[in-house]
């Protein structure tokens, strides 16, 4: 039963084929760190299995990933081949047709919804595309593969999926050559006429240094065909050993040594053959075991795209070790170039990105939903421990000392990251509170121990000044002030929250006032309460207290009670129109130029207040 089942690509998969042909070309080295990745990924899923079931794998089968070359120097006519092969988890020919004939990948299909064809080639660069990049350099791909034995199937059969870049179709069958290989995956690629470079050692050595150098930590071998120039053994060598037997019977004789100087210029007659040349690619040892100071930013953020699978570099990273319960760790944690689209909406933190090592090798990403708080979730992070046990479970694992204490480090380590560079580096900060200024005001509410020092990363604009911090605030307070004045206003824009009848007597009196535009301005103000010794006080609320009281306070009182009498008819009459509406009608000082205001009570909910309450409930 080996005909080829001919099969049609889903037609998600047609267009992006087509897209990656089509327009990608000048990114086309990208295939090879696809390639890897995936070879890594399924390395990985083997262990992980092997793991939980020792009689499925043979434990001294070697994990690794080989790269090979075939070519013809002299015949171009010879289509060059690079094949690609792992030792990983494989897979069964059910899962050939899914995986590799159906878009199963969310990144990928984000990827379609926003590629035009025309900026196609940028955003390549912020998603990759997977296995299909293996079309940017091949003219037709073959990957045969064989699944892990399990308890159902305890002898599975290798198969190939076949794929032509011209065509929109694909085969999938039994691979004519038999089991070839134990378990895992040979990819192999028909270079086109115009790529024929990718089966170059020097091309491949290159770009595996310069972009998947820390796809994996499983070896990479690179497998040439050299061609040598070796001697060819002809007759006279045949007879060698009996001129051998002579010269040992001669050997002192001065004779003897003339003969082998008369013999060493005679011209041996050579041929070319080909020797398998191999090499291992990746030595280094992993990064984060290396010492910081002989990392550059560049490995840094070529280790952060080829491990957490995004394009956009990190905006700031941290590299350090330590200890938790005894047991020593390295770690790296990345801050990414945004916070996630749907971060504010999904109601559970999803940490996916701790990826655990124990002494170098890869144990999980999944360390569930309560490894980090909500506010910090959305950090990457590589931590490899010394001596936790290899088959360590998740659920042990969240129970442990460790992973609390790991956890209480990373948090100590990124505040500590933010306050330096706040401190020593303002322009990067701008950038980085460009998107985290919403996550520092989280972080400041939820986490009880650093609140301040979270809150001192917070930036607000003012009346006069753009993104101040509550430090600046302070130090630019009026001679007396005593209070923190702030005007919230969610959702509302900047320009609108300047024409608030609020500020009109602060502004006019030279007083500085934040500007509240998110829910949680207000309710992280309420749990602060002061900031280097000054009330938070909000100047829609009544209870403001100026410090710069030039006039005589008896004087003040005095003319207030005659306004007071002056206005009563008017107070009275407002009062029994807006009876029931509002609690009291006053004179007030705080207007300059518009008529009225309408106030929230001091220890009432703030108008900015309710609106949220209102929000939620519906
Ligand atoms: P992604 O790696 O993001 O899932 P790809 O297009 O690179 O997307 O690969 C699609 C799927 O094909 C993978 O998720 C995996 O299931 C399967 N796959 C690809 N390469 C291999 C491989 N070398 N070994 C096993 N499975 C593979
Ligand atoms: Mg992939």
């Amino acid at each position: 039963g080996a005909t080829p089942e001919k099969l049609e690509f889903q037609s998600d998969v047609a267009r992006l084929r087509k897209i990656v042909i089509n327009s990608l070309y000048s990114h086309r080295d990208v295939f090879l760190r696809e390639l890897i990745s995936n070879a890594n990924d399924a390395i990985e899923k083997l262990r992980l299995t092997a793991l939980k079931d020792k009689s499925l794998v043979d434990p001294d089968k070697p994990l690794n990933i080989t790269l090979k070359m075939v070519k013809d120097e002299e015949d171009e006519s010879v289509q060059r081949k690079l094949i690609i092969t792992d030792t990983g988890i494989g897979m069964a020919p059910e899962e050939l047709k899914a995986n590799l004939g159906t878009l199963a990948k969310s990144g990928t299909s984000e990827f379609l919804a926003k590629a035009d064809g025309e900026n196609a080639g940028n955003l390549i660069g912020q998603f990759g595309v997977g296995f299909y990049s293996s079309f940017l350099v091949a003219s037709h791909v073959y990957v045969a593969s064989r699944s892990l034995p399990t308890a159902e199937n305890p002898n599975p059969v290798q198969h190939v999926f076949s794929s032509d870049a011209e065509e929109g179709s694909f085969e999938v069958y039994l691979d004519p050559r038999g089991n070839t290989l134990e378990h895992g995956t040979e990819i192999t690629l028909i270079l086109k006429k115009d790529a024929k470079e990718y089966a170059e050692s020097a091309t491949i050595q290159n770009l595996v240094e310069k972009h998947s150098a820390f796809s994996t930590t499983f070896p990479i071998f690179l497998f040439d065909r050299l061609k040598e120039e070796v001697p060819v053994e002809d007759e006279e060598d045949e007879s060698a050993p009996a001129d051998a037997e002579k010269k040992t019977e001669s050997e002192d004789d001065d004779d003897a040594i003339i003969e082998d100087v008369t013999e060493k210029p005679k011209e041996k007659k050579m041929k070319t053959i080909l020797t398998d040349h191999w090499m291992r690619l990746n030595e280094q040892p992993p990064l984060w075991q290396r010492d910081p100071k002989s990392v550059t930013d560049q490995e840094y953020k070529d280790l952060y795209k080829a491990t957490f699978h995004d394009y956009s570099e990190p905006l700031a990273w941290y590299h350090f070790s330590g200890d938790a319960m005894g047991t020593a760790f390295k770690a790296i944690f990345y801050v990414p170039s945004h916070v996630p689209a749907d971060f504010w909406n999904s109601g559970t933190p999803s940490p996916k990105d701790i990826r655990l090592l124990v002494k170098r090798v890869f144990i999980t990403n999944d360390l569930g939903e309560d490894a980090l708080p909500k506010w910090i979730s959305w950090i990457k992070i590589i931590v490899d421990a010394d001596d936790l046990p290899l088959n360590v479970s998740r659920e042990t694992l969240q129970n442990t000392r460790f992973l609390r204490q790991l956890k209480n480090a990373i948090m100590k380590r990124f505040i500590q990251l933010m306050t330096k560079i706040a401190e020593e580096e303002p322009e990067r900060f701008t950038k980085i509170n460009e998107q985290y200024n919403p996550i520092f005001k989280l972080g400041a509410l939820e986490d009880e121990k650093d609140s301040t020092k979270l809150a001192a990363l917070i930036r607000y604009d003012t009346n006069t000044r753009d993104k101040i911090s509550l430090e600046e605030y302070v130090s630019n307070r009026k001679k007396g002030q005593k209070q923190i004045f702030y005007l919230a206003g969610m959702g509302q824009r900047k320009d609108d929250l300047l024409k608030s009848v609020f500020l009109e007597r602060l502004t006019a009196r030279g007083y500085e006032v934040l500007l509240f535009n998110e829910p949680l301005d207000e309710i992280l103000v309420n749990k602060l309460r002061k900031w280097g010794g000054m009330k938070f006080q909000d100047s829609a609320k009544s209870g403001l207290k100026f410090g710069d009281e030039e006039e005589d306070e008896e004087e003040e009182k005095e003319r207030q009670k005659v306004l007071e009498e002056q206005y009563k008819p008017l107070l009275d009459w407002l009062t029994t129109q807006t009876k029931g509406i509002v609690a009291d009608v006053k004179v007030s000082q705080r207007l300059v130029t518009s008529p009225c205001a309408i106030v929230a009570h001091q220890q009432g909910m703030s108008a900015n207040m309710e609106r949220l309450m209102k929000a939620q409930t519906q």
